[in-house]
């Protein structure tokens, strides 16, 4: 059963990214450990911790959106930071929050979960419509070939740290004018892991893991909406000591395109139509992102704003059948700088149809442009 990620933190589902991370503060400093060290506290606040980075991915956030559990799904290995903030991630978040100065921990293992990494990726409108595979070059750690990950040459066994006695963490007397002031520092020795490699590995130096280039396929699926973010599980940063890589996140940016503008899944774009044929009635070819040509029907008296719908020319939805549509803005242009026949020519038509302009009043018969435009837009 999906968790109520939305309740956890009290807002609703339309909630803005600010209004997420306004809950969250006032939520955090009322459980955080350091405020209230009860055990339900502890619970709570893993809890709203676990909302608030959901909630603030946008891939995740779209699966809650879909009535799914974005932690639910793999079991075993835990993603970035799901089910508490013991791995790593959130902890940046409690520091920017509360300051630094977190209490001491002891060694950290040596083995260290890799980063996430995050990737940009720009494609054009015509390839979020098709869907497209791109290759990409991703700076990152591999593990090391040489120690496998052990980080040692020999492959034996790392021994305890003698500066500061597997403890990862040294501690100073420091004199300021408050008196004498005991500090904990991390080890300079172990940088923390309470425990050294005697022979380090000769091509990684004793870090488990090398830095490399890799060219990485990137499928993107179509109807991509620009911000979204793909991820490739497992295509991260291998950690520290060779631990488990993190995953990739590629986020995808449209580009402007010259006629389209993407609304949802709606296309809306303008077609210039001068007045004669707002008028007489005219029709306009339109191609659409799937290189089809499509005629659409300008009617004898079309206004001006009018919108025609094309309906299924659209962006196709994501991971589900269907389009949205096409919509064309009409946009009636007047002639300007007109030469003596065509003036001539309008003077004509002016006197044949006897109309000119008035301001309206609530006593015409005739709807209001604006009230015309309202009714349309209703429907
Ligand atoms: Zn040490
Ligand atoms: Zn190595």
């Amino acid at each position: 059963m999906a968790r109520d990620y939305y309740g956890i933190l009290g807002v609703n589902s339309s909630a803005t990214e600010q209004e997420i991370k306004k809950a969250y503060r006032s939520l955090a400093r009322k459980y955080h450990p350091d405020v209230n060290p009860s055990e339900e506290a502890a619970e709570k606040f893993k809890e709203v911790s676990t909302a608030y980075e959901v909630l603030t991915d946008p891939e995740k956030r779209r699966i809650v959106d879909m009535g799914g559990d974005p932690l639910a799904q793999g079991g075993g290995a835990p993603g970035p930071g799901a089910g508490g903030f013991a791995g790593g991630g959130l902890g940046d978040i409690f520091e920017a929050f509360f300051g630094g100065g977190a209490a001491s921990r002891g060694p950290r293992s040596r083995v260290q979960p890799g980063n996430d990494a995050l990737l940009r990726l720009d494609i054009s409108l015509e390839d979020a419509f098709a869907g497209v595979r791109r290759e990409v070059t991703v700076d990152t750690a591999i593990l090391c070939d040489r120690c496998q990950g052990t980080g040692s040459e020999s492959k034996a066994d790392a021994v305890t740290c003698e500066h500061c006695h597997g403890m990862g963490e040294v501690q100073e007397v420091q004199r300021s004018f408050l008196g004498n002031v005991m500090t904990t520092r991390e080890c300079p020795s172990c940088h923390g892991y309470g425990e050294i490699i005697k022979d380090p590995c000769s091509k990684c130096d004793g870090e488990g893991r090398v830095r490399s280039r890799r060219d990485i396929t990137v499928t993107v699926p179509k109807g991509i909406s620009s911000g979204m973010r793909i991820r490739m599980s497992g295509a991260g940063e291998v950690g520290h000591g060779g631990g488990p890589a993190g995953d990739l996140y590629v986020e995808v940016t449209t580009k402007e395109h010259a006629v389209f503008e993407r609304e949802g899944d709606d296309l809306h774009f303008t077609v210039r139509v001068p007045m004669v044929d707002a008028a007489l009635g005219a029709s306009v070819s339109i191609k659409g992102l799937d290189g089809e040509e499509r005629e659409l029907t300008i009617a004898p008296g079309t206004q001006p704003a009018e919108r025609i719908r094309l309906e299924g020319a659209g962006m196709p939805h994501l991971r589900r059948e269907g389009h949205g549509d096409m919509l064309a803005h009409i946009d009636v242009t007047v002639p300007t700088n007109l030469d003596e026949r065509t003036r001539a020519l309008l003077t004509e038509v002016r006197e044949q149809h006897g109309e000119t302009a008035k301001v309206r009043s609530s006593e015409d018969e005739e709807e209001s442009l604006f009230s015309r435009l309202r009714n349309k837009f209703r429907r």
